[in-house]
């Protein structure tokens, strides 16, 4: 089975503010390339038998995906979509946010972003999500790494960060996404040291030679059981995800290959079962 663990759906027109379509505009991005992103999710993601689907919430950043959008979009295929919530610490009732979407819509984890969300990842209104996540089984997928998004410290992105999160959340089942570009090596460290902490190795591959290092780093560590296939939809496709990480040795010819039973185990990795989700195709 291949889980995709890393899509997004949006509609850039309804859910973009204007800090966030001023960062598209200064990295030169136009949103209209990812064209109409529900119908795509719908096409690509049958790429793999289940896909964790997910909106944003990060009101310092411009992004207002309503979480009704995104359940509504998973309804049309819950045979094999998961909804993840997203919640904004910034904005008042984001406690009960979480709760109506766990309880009424039956969303199966949740999405944090501390770099868009302008919140530490160690801040106490994330503490108290933690919390709830922890007592109802719910994995939190968070992004890790890097953005074009400005006015935030990147600081917030570190991996690292998350180490000190899993000591005091040890129970809590954590996806690092992106692997934490380019803190890969941050990141490796970090899940390794926590049995229920996973990263994501989604929006990667269009880097080859850091991607191909960062891969070799996580058979080095002997940490690749802890990798999770995801694309990061619409900003890459999933087809085209599971591609180009099974070509990630061509950019190194020569040079000692990742070996491909590792990436099959990656791609075809148990990530259902590894995160406590529901799976969707048994309903
Ligand atoms: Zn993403």
């Amino acid at each position: 089975m291949i889980v995709d663990i890393h899509t997004h759906v949006f509609d850039s027109a309804a859910h973009f503010g204007p800090e966030l379509n001023a960062d598209l505009a200064r990295c030169g991005v136009d949103p209209g390339i990812w064209g109409n992103v529900e119908e795509r999710h719908l096409e690509t993601t049958a790429a793999a038998d289940v896909a964790v689907v997910f909106g944003l919430q990060a009101s310092a950043t411009g992004w207002n995906i309503p979480n009704d959008r995104v359940a509504a979009h998973v309804a049309r295929a819950p045979h094999r979509l998961l909804f993840f919530v997203s919640v904004d610490p910034l904005q008042p009732g984001y406690m009960e946010e979480l709760e109506k979407y766990h309880r009424d819509y039956g969303a199966a984890g949740v999405k944090l972003a501390p770099l868009y969300q302008n919140v530490h990842p160690q801040d106490k209104r994330y503490y108290a999500l933690y919390q709830y996540c922890q007592k109802h089984g719910l994995p939190i997928l968070f992004h890790t790494g890097t953005s074009f998004v400005g006015g935030t410290p990147l600081d917030y992105s570190r991996p690292v960060h998350f180490d000190a999160v899993a000591v005091d959340f040890p129970d809590l089942h954590m996806v690092l996404a992106h692997l934490g570009h380019p803190w890969e090596g941050e990141t490796i460290a970090v899940i390794r040291r926590h049995e229920n902490v996973y990263a994501d190795i989604s929006a990667l591959y269009y880097r080859p030679w850091q991607f191909y290092n960062a891969m070799q780093l996580l058979v080095e560590y002997k940490a690749q059981h802890k990798a999770l296939f995801g694309s990061d939809f619409p900003f890459t496709t999933t087809e085209d995800s599971l591609r180009n990480i099974r070509a990630l040795n061509a950019v190194a010819p020569g040079l000692p290959g990742v070996p491909a039973e590792v990436i099959e185990e990656i791609i075809h990795r148990d990530t259902l079962r590894l995160l406590n989700l529901p799976n969707p195709l048994k309903k």
